[in-house]
């Protein structure tokens, strides 16, 4: 999630919760709640000067600021108006969210919000204030039809809150683990497969019956690439050559294995004379590679080898590297099988 991103939500939840001031404001003018009135002027305040922070980039003390201001006002309010109005409810959303920002603070590398200590203090704020309603009644007379509307908007917009964090928190982490997983499985450079997916993947159809190649390719002489071109020149040789693979064989598996050295999975059978691989091959010794105006000759050698039911990963491997190092060695730019 962006810095971006998490701002956008935060004005959000500004503005409704500044909405919802006003709301109550209305509320306590219409009750008579004079010194609830007057509570919520520094109140309305704090939530504009939040705008000011956000848009500051100052998202950790507008953090701190409103979960302040929120305790305190919640504990007010029920001392004021008692506990029949349900504003002891925002204890229940703030819980979960000082958490949900203790996250939010971490992903955006800014000072740390520590959320267990806020929850106790919040738990302790609302267990004064709700006693001290229970032994000496609360400041403002309780007006029964007032009490039940109140109650039901309060609940609802507690309820409100808490199915948006819930849902924004499992969207979070379910995004994060989609891109956590990409990560773990991608080459950065060329976008495929790595080794570590790779191996899982042949793992997992060591049991399997059907026929499968393994195909190990290497791209010739790529030493001196680097060297006449320069690196950057290599790399894209590299993401090119990735393209090719990717678009001449779609049912194959492709994963880079190493420097500059890839290995297809290829779960069918292989015509001997004409198959897939001898299709890369050409389709990389005709490709044009132009880098910097420069044309670059490009060419690989691949070696295949088909998987026997009794032979480890390993051995399978092996088996294609040890044909690729016979293609290297009787002149390169061809497939062995
Ligand atoms: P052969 O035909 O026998 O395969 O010779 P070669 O030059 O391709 O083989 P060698 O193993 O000597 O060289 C491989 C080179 O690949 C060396 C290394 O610097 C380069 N290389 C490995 N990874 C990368 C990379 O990510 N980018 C670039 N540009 N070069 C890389
Ligand atoms: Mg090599
Ligand atoms: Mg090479």
């Amino acid at each position: 999630m962006t810095t971006d991103k998490i701002k956008r939500v935060t004005y959000i939840i500004n503005t409704v919760i500044l909405l919802m001031v006003i709301f109550l404001m209305t509320f306590f003018i219409i009750f008579k709640a004079t010194f609830m009135i007057y509570f919520s002027i520094p109140t309305m305040l704090v939530y504009i000067a939040g705008y000011f922070l956000v848009f500051k980039d100052r998202l950790d003390i507008y953090v701190i600021m409103v979960y302040f201001w929120l305790t305190i006002y919640m504990s007010v309010s029920t001392i004021c108006m008692g506990n029949e109005y349900g504003f002891e409810l925002y204890t229940m959303s703030m819980i979960p969210i000082i958490f949900m920002l203790e996250y939010i603070a971490f992903k955006i590398k800014r000072a740390k919000v520590k959320a267990f200590p806020f929850s106790i203090a919040i738990v302790v704020i609302y267990m004064v204030s709700t006693f001290y309603v229970f032994h000496f009644g609360s400041v403002y007379e309780v007006e029964k039809n007032a009490a039940k509307i109140l109650w039901i908007c309060n609940s609802l917009i507690v309820l409100s809150f808490l199915i948006f964090y819930s849902s924004f928190s499992v969207r979070n982490i379910i995004e994060s683990e989609k891109r956590l997983n990409y990560m773990a499985n991608l080459d950065n450079l060329t976008k495929l497969y790595n080794r570590h997916y790779m191996m899982d993947k042949l793992e997992n159809i060591e049991s399997a019956e059907n026929t499968a190649f393994l195909a190990m390719i290497d791209i010739d002489d790529f030493k001196q690439i680097n060297d006449i071109y320069g690196h950057n020149a290599g790399d894209y040789v590299l993401v090119h050559i990735a393209d090719i693979m990717r678009s001449v064989c779609k049912k194959c598996t492709v994963s880079r294995w190493g420097g500059e050295e890839f290995l297809i999975l290829y779960e069918d059978k292989i015509d001997k004379e004409k198959n897939v691989f001898e299709k890369l091959r050409k389709a990389v010794d005709s490709e044009k590679f132009v880098f910097d105006d420069q044309d670059i000759k490009v060419t690989v050698t691949i070696g295949l080898a088909e998987k026997t039911s009794d032979e480890s990963i390993e051995k399978w491997v092996q088996a294609a590297d040890e044909k690729l190092y016979s293609g290297k060695k009787s002149g390169k730019n061809k497939v062995v099988i």
